[in-house]
């Protein structure tokens, strides 16, 4: 873990924690207004029916002695004639007598320029028991009124003579309710603003000691590593001492230990010092010395090495690079790198596979390609490789000696010399990594 990723952990805290107030937010918002509204609603409602109720029972009878008045006279129409209607502009509550044949009777109203629009809205509405409407008349200066309507049917001899309609103005109500809303949504994406800055913040804090104890663990592993170069170099050459001078007299059994000594010290030495690698690259206390060199003689240096494990499972190399082939970049460190795919592209490798390696040179770059005919990485695997102790799937690299550390070291050496590395690979088909390099032009 470096830097960029507390980075990138801190941001998706950050993220989570913001997510998380967004829908609670989200849903307070939305339960208030569900709550709030219904509320409202339920009580405007009760409201209408009683009020239907109330004026069923006041003015029945202005209904029936009106048809009983006119039953024998021929049916003039409403005529305008709405001389009955009391104007009450305080209230927000009406009610209209109609009889069958749409005259209004009589009747009590706060709003008359909308009482054309009320009317074509209860023409040949006929009101079941405590049915409610709720209805919004949209007034010429773009303002509408949100109504709701009840009413309640008169009949005679089980004929309906006219019915009494009523309904309450719930304008008000509606314009408070849609209010509280719009505060409660700027209160909430001020709200998430400051969430965004508290989850910043709060990720920060949480960061610290995480940050802290694997910076420890970092100067740990540095220690230890520098610690333990001393005691496995005077091993080394113990054993280089022991070799010369008594090879000759050991047994079968004690040349076959010392051997498997040789080979493990050269792991530990060879784990000891990609580790300390790491620790001087996190201090940022290794530099690059630059200069130009030839890359031909130093491939055939590095595939003599890999040769005789390559041997040992008859791999076969390939070059394809020109003689002349020079390249500006810190050479021990390039070497290092080539040595890193070379390793991986014969460890990785089958049986009688074979290890392409191809210099290219463009205005700009040098493409270095190794490929190999080996296992190959899986595509979900393929960007996780260049981290640091990342091994591909342990099942099928256990057989391998690693610790994930190579390609890491790659990847950190490409990066110094401003380049790129990237991979191309079919499981059970092969790897191929590419290298570029950015050149001076010359
Ligand atoms: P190590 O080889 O020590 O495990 P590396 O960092 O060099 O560590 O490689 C990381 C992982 O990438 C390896 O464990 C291996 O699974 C995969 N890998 C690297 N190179 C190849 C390759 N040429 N072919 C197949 N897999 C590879």
């Amino acid at each position: 873990m470096n830097d960029k990723m507390f980075k990138q952990t801190r941001f998706r805290l950050t993220l989570l924690f913001t997510s998380l107030i967004v829908v609670f937010l989200i849903s307070f918002t939305a339960v208030s207004y569900i709550v709030v509204s219904s509320l409202i609603t339920s009580k405007q409602k009760q409201q209408v029916t009683a009020l239907a109720e109330e004026e069923y029972m006041e003015h029945k009878s202005d209904l029936l002695n009106w048809h009983n008045h006119h039953q024998n006279h021929l049916d003039k129409g409403a005529n305008g004639q709405h001389h009955l209607l009391d104007y009450h502009p305080e209230r927000q509550l009406f009610y209209y007598v109609i009889s069958r044949n749409g005259e209004i009777i009589k009747g009590d109203e706060s709003f008359p320029e909308i009482r054309e629009n009320i009317l074509q809205l209860i023409n040949g509405w006929n009101p079941k028991n405590k049915e409610i409407r709720r209805e919004t008349i949209k007034l010429g200066n773009g303002e509408s009124i949100s109504l709701l309507l009840s009413g309640k049917p008169v009949f005679q001899n089980n004929t309906r003579i006219g019915t009494i309609y009523t309904g309450i103005n719930i304008t008000t109500q509606i314009y408070i309710v849609k209010v509280l809303i719009s505060v409660l949504c700027v209160i909430s994406i001020i709200f998430i603003g400051l969430s965004v800055l508290l989850g910043y913040y709060m990720s920060g804090k949480a960061m610290v000691p995480i940050a802290n104890a694997f910076q420890r663990q970092k100067e740990f592993v540095a220690n230890a590593s520098h610690e333990l170069r001393t005691p496995l170099s005077i091993f080394q050459s113990s054993l280089e001492v022991i070799e010369a001078d008594e090879r000759d007299k050991l047994g079968e059994f004690s040349l076959q230990v010392f051997d498997d000594m040789k080979d493990e010290l050269r792991r530990m030495t060879k784990l000891i010092n990609d580790l300390l690698w790491l620790a001087r690259s996190d201090a940022n206390a290794i530099e690059l010395t630059k200069e130009w060199f030839l890359l031909p003689p130093v491939i055939d240096e590095l595939i003599r090495k890999c040769r005789p494990l390559a041997e040992q499972k008859h791999i076969k190399f390939v070059t394809n690079i020109q003689k002349d082939m020079a390249i500006y970049g810190d050479k021990e460190r390039i070497i290092q790198l080539i040595f890193i795919l070379l390793d991986n592209a014969v460890k990785y490798n089958t049986e009688n596979g074979q290890i392409k390696i191809a210099v290219e040179r463009d205005r700009k770059n040098v493409n270095i390609e190794i490929s190999d005919t080996g296992i190959g990485i899986p595509v979900e695997q393929q960007a996780l490789i260049f981290e640091r102790f990342y091994r591909a799937d342990p099942s099928r690299s256990r057989k391998q000696q690693g610790n994930g550390i190579g390609l890491s070291i790659a990847k950190w050496i490409v990066d110094a010399h401003g380049g790129t590395i990237r991979v191309q690979s079919e499981e059970g088909k092969g790897s191929r990594f590419i290298v570029t390099l950015p050149q001076p032009a010359n």
